[in-house]
């Protein structure tokens, strides 16, 4: 004697309509840059610094898909290497004796590799750069403001949005161009 299995099905359509609202949540939350818009995070937890830039490509390069002229290539080496140069992107005060560590920077468009080609493009034909950098300062207490470089090295970028993480509370900073000083307010 069979009964419907309709209330299982109607359970199943519904999980499946959450999971796709959740999917389309996912990347609208992805899709949402701003060009000349920088987000940065800053940590201070004991001695260790760490800032965290999300950039849109279009705001360092001028361009968000995978480079295709020796130019554009040449532009995206050139972006790369500025990226990676930290002590000149993030400078605490001399007085927290700072040493610059590890530095991570990601950005699918432009380190795929070939064979990776078409890939790592998103939807919205949209693209960034994110990257991280660590130091360990002696003096943490002498981290008051850290100059940003970003103004200087990028001139596509107008604004920077600062979410500042200490041991006991948060706060946000927006910096608009050409205010390079990051107040950290410790
Ligand atoms: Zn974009």
């Amino acid at each position: 004697m069979h009964r419907s299995t309709q209330p299982h099905s109607l359970f199943g359509g519904l999980l499946l309509l959450m999971a796709l609202a959740s999917a389309a949540a996912v990347m609208a939350k992805k899709g949402a840059h701003v060009h000349g818009l920088v987000k940065l995070d800053v940590a201070v937890q004991a001695k260790t610094l760490t800032v965290q830039i999300q950039a849109p490509l279009d705001s360092l390069l001028g361009f968000e898909h995978r480079p295709r002229t020796a130019a554009q290539k040449q532009a995206a080496d050139a972006v790369l290497k500025q990226m990676n140069d930290g002590a000149r992107l993030i400078r605490p005060p001399a007085a927290a004796l700072c040493k610059a560590g590890k530095v991570t920077v990601e950005s699918e468009t432009l380190q795929a590799t070939a064979a990776a080609a078409g890939t790592g493009a998103r939807d919205d034909g949209h693209a960034d750069l994110d990257a991280t950098y660590e130091f360990t300062c002696e003096q943490p207490d002498k981290l008051g403001s850290i100059e940003i470089g970003l103004f200087e090295a990028f001139k596509r970028i107008q604004t920077i949005e600062v979410q500042v993480a200490g041991a006991n509370r948060q706060s946000k900073v927006t910096l608009k161009r050409p205010d390079k000083m990051l107040r950290l307010g410790r």
